[in-house]
């Protein structure tokens, strides 16, 4: 894995892919390859750190998808059990006329 510096021929808005936060592509800037290629920009903030701190960055956002992870996970779970169950529901023109409904009180 390695950084390199690169030009850039349009500026815009990314995430950093170290830290995940948000910064603005400069004319060049620092970009991490890795043994399949390209992965994607380093901002300037995160190519001050030492290669043991970046490590510690990896690591937080390891924990950070672990926990989208599980929040996806159990949704699906939840998913899952409703296409098992019945769903009572009322109908449209119900909701419509209890909207009509609530209005006139109001
Ligand atoms: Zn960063």
């Amino acid at each position: 894995m390695e950084i390199r510096i690169e030009g850039n021929n349009y500026i815009n808005e990314t995430d950093c892919v170290i830290c995940g936060k948000e910064f603005t592509f400069d004319v060049v800037n620092p970009v991490l390859y890795d043994d399949d290629g390209f992965v994607w920009g380093v901002c300037p903030d995160c190519l001050k750190l030492t290669p043991g701190e970046m490590k510690k960055q990896f690591l937080q956002r390891i924990e950070e998808i672990d926990f989208l992870i599980d929040n996806l996970k159990s949704y699906r779970e939840r998913y899952n059990r409703y296409i098992k169950e019945d769903i009572n529901t009322p109908t449209f023109a119900e909701f419509e006329k209890a909207i009509k409904e609530r209005r006139v009180e109001a």
